[in-house]
């Protein structure tokens, strides 16, 4: 079935008259077919409708929703191979890593039906009444949480299945009971049609209500801007720049009644090379290093950005083995135009702030491809030049050589907040893991030991989050099953009469749900 190019607007497909195309990064070619863009007649009606669709979504029983997500991933996999070789031609992501990411976009919406099914998010405590307490009664009190409300969801451009229509955001906002406003990238339109026509059909299979997702596509910010100041968008999923999160958060924070923004932004990751781990193997900790850093022309926000290592033999080693690895790694295709722009721009910064190429990845001049490359500088030139530490989006990275222990660990306390912290050690090296460990903490999302930070799985105990730039909100995640979280708040019912309770808190029901009790955990009953 070919593409239309249409929008989404709960279950009807719209025209524009404004257009954009997708570009094929590897040739600067566009792609048919022209795209509609949406304008505020197409926000109006989207919200309108995801407004409408809030109470009668969120009433529907946990099962039904888990259903529909099950639902759009077998819809998602039914689409086949014309998916990835349109996601492909938008990205040139290689195909075996968009196969990757679409069994990851499938596995996280099975994995948010399970946890519907799980009840864990409901959030249930009972307080059940105490007439006779003296000096006062206690009254009946029970808690459970609700959705929020409509989310506009951004698609990342670096994970065009994963992190878009169907991606993370989306199953955490529409496992919550929240209808969803997708804001598809540009860069990626075909991708994003395909995809929402798997939740459309979905939708209707397991007879969602209408306006349960639209998808509005635009080339320009008045579109992502008309839809977070929306009055009916009461949260905001996004994942991309600084500069854009930025934009989204000031638009948020404007409106007369300010929601929350969910934006993943900036990370460089710092990796800590500790002495004994380098003693025992500098060469292969750099093989493994080049190879995370190089992972899909380093568009991960985990990259590795920033590795920081006390100077002496062990560092010399690695930096010359690094450098040789470097060197072999073949020059790759970035997302999009500005993308690999900004990265030669990146590039350009490094050198011009001072800091010395240690090694760069072969070259070939061919289209938005980006050749990889390791900067170094000594502690005291990045303490005096913090700006050294910022991101630059793609496969390059600073090797920070630090003089001493107190020299790290400065360095450290400067960074901003990061996805990510990873230490590589040997037994030998846990005093100085454990002193470190205090800052890597409070730096930090996920702390990792001897493995590298590209790689995230999807699971119950993951956090990609962390600190501001890191994140908006270092209080979440935006992976795995906590990311729900985001989108429910807490309310409570006192006093309620049985028959106006909502169902998992009535007697029947919440037996069926692990809940609190006077403050003591039960577990679940099957029914
Ligand atoms: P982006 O510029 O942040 O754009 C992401 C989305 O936000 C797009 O839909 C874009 O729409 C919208 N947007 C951008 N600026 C906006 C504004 N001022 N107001 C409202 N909406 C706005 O990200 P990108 O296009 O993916 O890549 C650009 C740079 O972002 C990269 O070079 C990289 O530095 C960074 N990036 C970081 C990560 C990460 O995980 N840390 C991931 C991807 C990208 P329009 O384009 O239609 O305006």
């Amino acid at each position: 079935m070919a593409l239309t190019g249409e929008l989404f607007i709960g279950r009807a497909r719209r025209s524009t008259a404004r257009h954009f195309q997708a570009i094929d990064p590897a040739r600067g070619a566009a792609l048919e077919p022209p795209f509609s863009a949406a304008g505020a007649a197409e926000v109006e009606a989207a919200c309108a409708l995801a407004h409408a669709a809030f109470d009668p979504y969120r009433a529907l029983a946990p099962e039904r929703r888990a259903a529909f997500l099950e639902a759009i991933a077998q819809h998602i996999l039914e689409q086949g191979d014309a998916l990835l070789e349109r996601s492909h031609a938008e990205s040139a992501l290689p195909p075996a890593r968009l196969a990757g990411e679409r069994a990851r976009t499938v596995g996280q919406l099975r994995l948010f039906a399970a946890e519907l099914r799980s009840g864990e998010w409901l959030g249930l405590r009972v307080d059940p009444a105490l007439p006779e307490r003296q000096p006062l009664p206690r009254p009946d009190l029970r808690q459970r949480r609700i959705p929020c409300g409509p989310v506009a969801v951004f698609g990342a451009s670096n994970f065009p299945l994963a992190f878009s229509v169907a991606g993370g955001d989306s199953a955490a906002a529409l496992a919550a009971g929240c209808p969803i406003v997708v804001k598809g990238h540009p860069a990626h339109p075909g991708t994003s049609e395909w995809v929402a026509r798997a939740i459309v059909a979905a939708a209707a299979a397991t007879d969602m209500p209408e306006g349960v997702f639209s998808l509005l596509n635009g080339p320009d910010t008045a579109l992502g801007t008309a839809l977070v100041a929306d009055p009916r968008i009461r949260a905001v999923a996004f994942t991309g720049s600084r500069a854009a999160g930025l934009a989204l958060m000031k638009v948020a924070a404007a409106r007369p009644e300010p929601i929350a923004v969910f934006a993943e932004m900036s990370s460089v990751n710092p990796v800590i090379l500790l002495p004994a781990a380098l003693a025992r193997g500098a060469a292969s900790l750099a093989q493994a290093y080049v190879a995370s850093l190089t992972l899909g022309a380093g568009q991960f926000c985990t990259n590795p950005g920033i590795v920081l290592a006390l100077q002496g033999e062990g560092l010399r080693t690695f930096m010359d083995a690094a450098a040789a690895a470097l060197g072999r790694v073949e020059p790759a295709v970035m997302l999009t135009e500005g993308i690999h722009r900004h990265y030669e721009q990146g590039i350009a910064r490094l050198s011009g702030e001072g800091a010395q190429l240690l090694g760069q990845g072969a070259g070939n001049g061919a289209q938005n491809c980006a050749r990889a490359a390791l900067f170094s500088v000594t502690a005291a030139a990045l303490l005096a030049r913090p700006a050294l530490a910022a991101e630059t989006f793609g496969p390059a990275s600073l090797l920070v050589r630090c003089a001493d222990v107190e020299e790290l660990r400065q360095v450290l306390e400067g960074l901003e907040g990061q996805l990510t912290a990873t230490l590589q050690m040997d037994a030998a090296d846990q005093p100085l893991a454990q002193a470190l460990l205090p800052t890597l903490e409070r730096k930090a999302g996920r702390l990792i030991v001897n493995s590298w930070p590209t790689g995230v799985e999807v699971c119950h105990a993951m956090v990609h989050g962390g600190p501001f730039p890191a994140t908006s909100d270092g209080r979440s995640t935006s992976v795995g099953t906590l990311a729900i979280e985001r989108f429910l708040r807490p309310v409570c019912y006192q006093g309620f009469p049985e028959a106006l309770l909502p169902p998992e808190l009535r007697a029947t029901e919440l037996p069926r749900w692990p809940h609190r009790l006077d403050g003591e955990r039960r577990l679940a009953k099957p029914a």
